[in-house]
């Protein structure tokens, strides 16, 4: 198996209609490239159907198969279709994982007569007194669905908290009462606003035991309706750990031991993640949200930023086997909701750091491989064109990772402009140096013993022109260009 390797395939602006399709179409080139792992979007019914990008669940079972929210299809296409991308996918063998989003549900059908507590949207923990009579949007019966797969009907006493009630007519957060914590927000979430349970949307109450065994049930379902190799969890810090910890465990003794689960918990602090992973028993990986913040932070800085700091903090430095590398994703890219987009002139530096290097899992951002084009509106309140170009020498880092990303790992990490690293191979897989430099052009000294005495060196990414030929020591100068990275490897072999 080629070394693991994550695809994002989809983007916040992806193409509606035809997301399952590209999938099927583009799988033999991505597993070409070393891809082995493909991260689908959320594959069921949102609460804006055919627009739903995917995390404003309204039915986990309807997977593009049923008349719902205006339309069959889900924004990716109709069921047929995602089943005909993820069988793609192994046919190629690729890992389909797929988002699941448990935090919340949107859309309900029906309004119910609820008694609710106004909350501080400010601090949580703050609490009114007064019981509120009113209506909220908390009764989900699917009704295109007609109990097909589940008959389980949603409704106030599976949900936490609302942020709009009506009669009396308002938005805000709102607890609703029911039999369930005791009038308190679910425990072992992110303390930020004191209680991060709340997010968006009606709060899925994973304190009721019917509602915990309908999410174990859904897992086992749709694990039989397509092949699963893993989950990316989504709003982890506002659901408890230990659910996870539970259904992951579930998932792990039902569909198999090696599936590949990796959570959003969108926090830069690695405290906070490690604390987060103790309590899910450490059963599964985290987005690397420091390091994403460095590389956006030295792409806005240029030769400003310290290249020698660029792991200060991250996650991959403190739990690499925990840490799920990446650049971008549908959220932080521009226009969105975390928007942090690191400038595509660094791409290149940061995906041979994730790539090349021997810790962490990478995450690759289907932008960054095939470029995209969107129009929104733009905090100023006017539309907005933007273009996310394609990195040219990125399918090249792929295919390095894949040939020349072996053995012990040498860093030298001793000029804040110009840094480098040496992968020193196997013996039967070569290795590289990679140098780079978000300065002006530069070169590095490097000792890479008798083995390679007298040797010539090309960069793979074709960035640099030059041959490098060591000295009779196997000692030689590494160049880079300005703003740019460099990935030499023999011209032998
Ligand atoms: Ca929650």
């Amino acid at each position: 198996m080629s070394k693991r390797t994550v695809f994002q395939f989809f983007h916040w602006y992806s193409q509606r209609g035809s997301l399952w399709k590209e999938v099927s179409e583009r799988a033999a080139e991505l597993a070409a490239l070393g891809i082995s792992d493909v991260w689908l979007p959320p594959a069921y019914k949102g609460a804006s159907g055919a627009e739903s990008v995917g995390y404003d669940t309204y039915d986990l079972f309807d997977l593009g198969e049923f008349e719902q929210k205006g339309s069959i299809a889900t924004k990716y296409g109709e069921r047929a279709a995602f089943e005909a991308a993820c069988k793609a996918l192994v046919d190629q063998g690729m890992r389909p994982i797929h988002d699941v989003v448990l935090n919340h549900k949107m859309g309900a059908d029906e309004m119910e007569s609820v008694v609710v507590r106004r909350v501080n949207a400010d601090d949580r923990t703050q609490i009114d007194e007064e019981e509120v009579h009113a209506l909220a949007y908390t009764r989900f019966t699917f009704p295109g669905r007609e109990g097909k797969y589940s008959k389980f009907i949603w409704d106030k006493n599976c949900f936490s908290g609302v942020d709009l009630i009506e009669k009396p007519s308002e938005t805000g957060v709102f607890r609703l009462m029911n039999e369930y914590g005791e009038g308190q927000w679910n425990g072992e979430v992110d303390d930020e606003l004191g209680n991060f349970d709340y997010l968006m949307g009606a709060d899925v109450e994973f304190r009721n035991k019917a509602v915990y065994e309908e999410l174990k049930f859904w897992g086992r379902w749709f694990a039989e309706q397509v092949p699963v190799a893993g989950f990316r969890l989504d709003a982890a810090k506002h659901i408890p750990a230990w659910f996870f910890k539970d259904w992951v465990g579930h998932m792990r003794d039902t569909i198999g031991t090696e599936l590949f689960v990796v959570a959003e918990y969108w926090h830069p602090d690695v405290a906070t993640l490690s604390n987060y992973l103790e309590l899910v028993d450490k059963q599964l990986k985290l987005f690397d949200v420091a390091l994403h913040h460095r590389f956006h932070d030295a792409s806005k800085a240029g030769a400003e930023f310290d290249m020698r700091t660029m792991f200060d903090g991250s996650l991959v430095s403190s739990l690499p086997d925990h840490s799920v590398t990446l650049v971008d994703n549908h959220d932080t890219q521009p226009l969105q909701s975390l928007e942090a987009t690191v400038e595509p002139w660094f791409k290149p530096l940061a995906y041979a750091l994730i790539l090349l290097r021997e810790q962490g899992t990478p995450c690759v951002f289907y932008p960054d491989l095939y470029g995209a084009e969107y129009i929104d509106v733009a905090e100023d309140g006017n539309q907005q064109k933007v273009e996310m170009p394609t990195i040219g020498c990125l399918s090249r880092l792929l295919e390095a990772r894949q040939q020349f990303a072996n053995g012990l790992q040498v860093d030298i990490f001793d000029d804040p402009n110009v840094v480098a690293f040496i992968r020193q191979g196997t013996e039967t897989e070569p290795g590289c140096v990679v140098v780079m430099s978000n300065g002006n052009a530069g070169q590095k000294f490097v000792d890479l013993g008798p083995d390679h005495s007298n040797a010539a060196f090309i960069d793979f990414l074709g960035h640099h022109s030059s041959h490098v030929t060591t000295d009779q020591h196997g000692r030689g100068e590494f160049p880079t260009n300005g703003g740019s990275v460099s990935v030499w490897v023999r011209a032998d072999r």
